[in-house]
């Protein structure tokens, strides 16, 4: 048989060697970004001469669906389109109007919000279910300074509007906390966006790829941020939504909303990862730290059947070991992982 349907039946779903099921796939569309987060693409890496993927190295729309269809016989349920700035690749809303046919999926989209105010509408028409914002600071100056290309506040806040008036919600919007950087600004993230509906994360800085100069020193453990917080605003721990969230939940004790914490660095959570990413080439990962990961791309190509790269797909997974943030160190954050930008965040 050469394709798979929705009438196939499901295999027993595949467990990595740590017990660990496939249920969430990440999928870049593009590894270029009209920001340059000094964290994630820094200009000095990042500048005029770099390589981006050429458009015909990218997957089309109809593999990446095609891709996904495979991947949902393994147990995918949740779907995020990132990038790079998954908004610059154009006429995104197509590849949303596809996947969305499959209204069993959760399918979201993680955006810098710079063209937001513009797609929201076309996003949410085209079956697209809720966003990620990321924001960094409420002060334009700290944010400019970030994003690096001098991009204003203003219009991030603009776009997260236009999301929430769209439907586009609840909105998550996830900061980057880096010390010494924008860390005095999170109170104030949290007093904006309390009591709006919207959930505010707060990320620890991350040593994902090799260009981006991290140190523990500039990490800020969650612990201490939810203190900081808690001593303006009252705040509880929350139940975990469900098995593997990614970011631990706490309540505002007045009742007027939630907030995450992302702590990939003090707090590992690879016990339940259940994460895989696509590549805007069509190469899987099985974690955000990975040095390596397989080319699907060619098999696509060269005219492999559905049940061939299914099979691909389950072994991969199998053979999965990986817990990075468990076994972190100085040194492991040298290694030449993939960036973040390429891999999907
Ligand atoms: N361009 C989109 C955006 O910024 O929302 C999507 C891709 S971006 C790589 C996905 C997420 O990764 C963003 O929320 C970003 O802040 C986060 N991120 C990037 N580099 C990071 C790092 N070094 N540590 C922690 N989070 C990081
Ligand atoms: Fe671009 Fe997102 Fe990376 Fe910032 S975090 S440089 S917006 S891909
Ligand atoms: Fe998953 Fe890798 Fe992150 Fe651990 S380090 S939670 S395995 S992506």
């Amino acid at each position: 048989m050469a394709s798979l349907s929705s009438d196939t039946p499901a295999p027993a779903l595949v467990t990595d060697t740590r017990s660990r099921h496939l249920r969430d796939l990440r999928i870049s569309v593009t590894d270029r970004c009209n920001f340059r987060c000094t964290y994630c693409m820094p200009k000095e890496v990042y500048g005029r001469d770099f390589q981006f993927l050429e458009r015909s190295q990218l997957l089309s729309f109809d593999e990446i669906n095609r891709l996904v269809g495979i991947f949902k016989h393994h147990g995918i349920e949740k779907v995020r389109i990132t990038g790079g700035e998954p908004l610059v690749r154009r006429q995104l809303e197509r590849l949303i109007e596809k996947l969305a046919q499959d209204t069993s999926l959760d399918l979201t989209l993680t955006t810098n919000a710079s063209l937001l105010k513009q797609k929201a509408r076309l996003l949410k028409d085209a079956g697209l279910q809720r966003v990620t914002v990321s924001l960094d600071s409420l002060d334009d100056a700290v944010f400019r300074a970030m994003n690096d290309v001098d991009f204003p506040v203003a219009k991030v806040l603009a776009g997260i509007e236009e999301a929430d008036r769209v439907g586009l919600n609840p909105i998550k919007i996830n900061m980057v906390v880096k010390r010494g950087v924008n860390d005095d600004a999170a109170v104030d993230m949290a007093r904006y966006f309390k009591g709006s509906g919207h959930i505010l994360r707060f990320i620890e800085f991350m040593d994902v790829g090799f260009t981006n100069g991290w140190q523990m020193e500039h990490v800020v453990p969650s612990r201490e941020l939810a203190e900081r917080i808690n001593n303006v605003f009252a705040i509880e721990p929350a139940q975990p939504n469900y098995l593997g969230e990614v970011a631990e939940r706490w309540h505002y004790k007045d009742g007027s909303g939630e907030i995450g914490f992302v702590s990939s660095v003090t707090q590992a959570f690879c016990r339940d990862c259940t994460r895989a990413r696509l590549s805007a080439e069509g190469s899987v990962y099985t974690c955000l730290f990975a040095t390596r990961g397989t080319d699907l791309r060619s098999l696509l190509r060269n005219g492999a059947s559905d049940e061939q790269i299914s099979d691909v797909i389950a072994s991969i997974w199998r053979a999965r070991n990986d817990n990075y943030s468990e076994v972190r160190t100085a040194e492991t954050a040298k290694l030449r992982k993939v960036e973040m930008s390429y891999i999907g965040g």
